[in-house]
């Protein structure tokens, strides 16, 4: 009897969906390339994207924007690219204001004397050689410093904290970093001498994160810096047990006036010219606390290995560029001048990798609707590698987003983000923070997207973007 039922009650379960399942719609089956399984196995095993931060982080370090250092890793990339294949590599300079860290020290005076650990951000004005001392103005959000009087932070040094927590996307950094991002203008437009902030960070560390902030043309910078986590919340503890609060910062960094930075390029040339190049890479500069290993030591090796991949599979329609680019750090004066030097060129896709080593959990795309197939390719593509498709239009990354502006169509692999922000832009940004099972991962989904895009017989738009 059960032959009977068994059947009978398989299929009541299949016309009765729960509800959840009932609002899904079924996806048309989707054929991927044979050679995409191949292209995966052989960066799930891939060593070279580990050899590349290995190397960067080993050979060169730390290389700031504008430094002697930055000029060593541009020579470095070069024969790394050569090293790797790559065709027509060359270095693309520019200037730019370079800055220059100098001594950093801070302690409270009253009512608990006691150092604190902190790091300066560029561009931070300097303090007198022997500091300052002055009362504190504590203020526990962004928003409490954006409602505090005009004027009423004068003779004071502001301290912003935040409240930031790791999340897989990453976007509590984009919330909580305005006290860094715009803190230390706005507390210079009411007044402030100084500012300090909680460090932009998700760890529980004594290594402060620093990182570019903005002044308003016209704001005079003032002396800003940022204290490691632990010892925010210490001073908090302080705040909020006295209201007059003394602080004595010392810092001393400077302007070094204008230095040389520059772009590395490198490429696999394509069989149709008219098909558009695909622009993807990470960048080559670092902050001068740690060794750029996971910002973007990682980014440029995730890249640079899956475009050699997506290559080796056999000749590709469109030619596919590496570009390492310099000065992301500092104010994005490298995708600028890629820009401003590529923008007549006819671009098919542009993207960056600059979010750390760990894996992809989805993709967006900001494609035209001639490419819309392409989109549904690269979904079924990716499934088998843990990605899945996102409902965001595509277009972040500082270095590729003068292009993207231009018109040229996007797509963004987000890398999850949950360990990132405890190392970012610190001391700890360093070899061991990556994993090499997750960097293949990247591998794997990059030399996908790559091949599939650079091999698509749609068109991403006929159109140069616009000069
Ligand atoms: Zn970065
Ligand atoms: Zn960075």
């Amino acid at each position: 009897m059960y032959r009977t039922i068994l059947p009978f009650l398989l299929s009541s379960f299949l016309i009765l969906p729960s509800p959840a399942l009932a609002e899904h719609t079924l996806p048309s089956a989707i054929k991927v390339d044979s050679k995409v399984a191949v292209l995966c196995n052989k960066a799930m095993k891939d060593n070279v994207a580990w050899k590349i931060v290995e190397s960067v982080s080993t050979e060169v370090g730390p290389r700031p924007d504008g430094s002697e250092a930055e000029a060593r890793a541009r020579t470095w990339a070069v024969a790394k690219m050569k090293e790797l294949g790559f065709q027509n590599v060359h270095v693309e300079k520019y200037n730019i204001s370079a800055w220059q860290r100098g001594t950093e020290k801070a302690e409270v005076v009253s009512p608990y004397q006691q150092p604190l650990v902190l790091t300066a951000l560029e561009p931070s004005a300097a303090t007198p050689a022997d500091g300052i001392t002055l009362p504190v103005a504590y203020f526990q959000t962004f928003n409490d410093l954006q409602l505090a009087e005009d004027g009423s932070l004068k003779g004071k040094i502001a301290f912003v904290s935040n409240q930031m927590r790791p999340t897989q996307d990453g976007s509590s950094y984009g919330s909580q970093g305005m006290s860094r991002f715009v803190g230390p203008n706005l507390a210079a437009k009411k007044g402030a001498s100084a500012i300090v902030i909680k460090s932009i960070g998700t760890d529980h560390s004594r290594a402060p994160h620093t990182g570019h902030t903005k002044f308003e043309p016209g704001v005079i910078p003032i002396p800003a810096a940022a204290l490691s986590v632990v010892d925010a919340e210490n001073l908090e503890r302080i705040c909020k047990r006295d209201d007059k609060v003394m602080l004595h910062l010392t810092l001393t960094p400077k302007q070094i006036g204008e230095r040389e930075s520059g772009n590395v390029v490198g490429e696999f040339p394509g069989t149709d010219g008219s098909a558009g190049t695909i622009l993807v890479g990470g960048h080559l500069d670092s902050w001068d606390l740690g060794t750029g290993a996971i910002d973007d030591g990682a980014g440029m090796a995730i890249t640079a290995t899956a475009a050699k991949l997506a290559h080796e599979v056999g000749p590709h329609r469109r030619t596919i560029r590496v570009v390492w680019f310099g000065d992301e750090e500092t104010g994005g004066l490298g995708g600028d001048a890629y820009a401003k030097q590529h923008s007549a060129e006819m671009h098919a896709l542009a993207s960056e990798s600059d979010f750390g080593a760990d894996s992809i959990f989805k993709f967006n795309v900001n494609f035209p609707e001639s490419a819309k197939d392409v989109t549904n390719r690269i979904a079924a593509a990716l499934m088998p590698l843990g990605v899945v498709r996102g409902t965001d239009v595509a277009g972040d990354g500082t270095d590729v987003k003068p292009m993207l502006a231009l018109g040229v169509p996007a797509i963004d692999l987000n890398q999850d983000g949950t360990r990132y922000f405890d190392w970012h832009h610190t001391a700890e940004d360093t070899l061991d923070r990556v994993d090499i099972e997750q960097l293949r991962q990247n591998v794997a989904v990059w030399s996908t997207v790559l091949f599939i895009t650079a091999n698509a017989k749609e068109e991403f738009g006929k159109v140069k973007p616009k000069e």
